[in-house]
C-alpha cells in the first residue's frame, strides 16, 4: 500500500481552483494510479473523503468511502441526526459538478478535515443535492437525489475543489477541538449545541 502526505491547512494548493480532468487521460496509469494512492490515503488517514488538492494534485478529482465499520461507532441518535444510516459504498468522482435541489432543507453538522487536524465545527448545507460526474472508467454519471450524509461528505470534497475549506463556512464561534466537539454532541441535537454557543460568554 502506498499512500501520500495529506497537505495542511496554510498550502496554497488548498486554495486553487482545481482543474478540471482531460476525459482521454482517464485510462492512463498515471490517473488511475493517482486515484489508488487517493483511496489507499483515505482508508489509511482514515476518512471519509479526500480531494485531490488535499495530496498536493490540484486536479478535479474526489474518493469518497464510509465503510459500515465507522456507521456502527455512532450511536443510533448520532445516525439518525446525521442521516447516517446506510454505508456509502466507495465512489470516485472525476470533474464532478453538484447542484442543491430546490425545495428541500438545509442542515447543519459537525464537520472536520484531514487537512486540518484536531479541530471541527459545525457547518449549514442543502440536505440534497444533484452530482454529475466521470466515473475512473470515463463513464458519465446523472446522480441524484443524494440524501443526507454522503451528499454532505460530496459538498465538502467538492468545496476543495474550488480551494474552499469547511472553515470559510462554519458557524461563527462554533470551532473547536474534535475532541470537545464529540463531547458537546454526545447524546444530544446538534441544535441544542448550537443554543449553547449562543449563550456562551
Ligand atoms: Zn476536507
Amino acid at each position: 500500500m502506498t499512500t501520500l502526505p495529506i497537505v495542511q491547512i496554510g498550502d496554497p494548493v488548498l486554495r486553487r481552483r482545481a482543474a478540471e480532468v482531460p476525459p482521454e487521460t482517464i485510462a492512463s496509469s498515471e490517473l488511475q494510479t493517482l486515484i489508488d494512492r487517493m483511496i489507499e490515503t483515505m482508508r489509511a488517514a482514515p476518512g471519509v473523503g479526500l480531494a485531490a488538492p488535499q495530496v498536493g494534485e490540484a486536479r478535479r478529482i474526489i474518493v469518497v468511502e464510509d465503510p459500515p465499520a465507522a456507521i456502527e461507532r455512532l450511536g443510533e441518535a448520532q445516525r439518525e441526526e446525521r442521516q447516517r444510516t446506510d454505508a456509502f459504498p466507495l465512489q470516485v468522482f472525476i470533474n464532478p459538478r453538484i447542484r442543491p435541489l430546490a425545495g428541500t432543507g438545509r442542515t447543519i453538522f459537525p464537520e472536520g478535515c484531514l487537512s486540518i487536524p484536531g479541530y471541527a465545527g459545525l457547518v449549514e448545507r442543502p440536505l440534497d443535492i444533484e452530482i454529475t460526474y466521470l466515473d475512473r472508467r470515463g463513464i458519465f454519471h446523472d446522480w441524484t437525489p443524494v440524501h443526507g450524509w454522503p451528499a454532505r461528505i460530496i459538498q465538502h470534497e467538492m468545496d476543495h475543489l474550488d480551494g474552499i475549506l469547511y472553515t470559510d463556512k462554519a458557524l461563527p464561534r462554533s470551532l473547536m477541538t474534535d475532541e470537545n466537539m464529540r463531547r458537546r454532541t454526545e447524546g444530544r441535537s446538534v441544535s441544542a449545541l448550537i443554543a449553547e454557543l449562543a449563550d456562551e460568554g
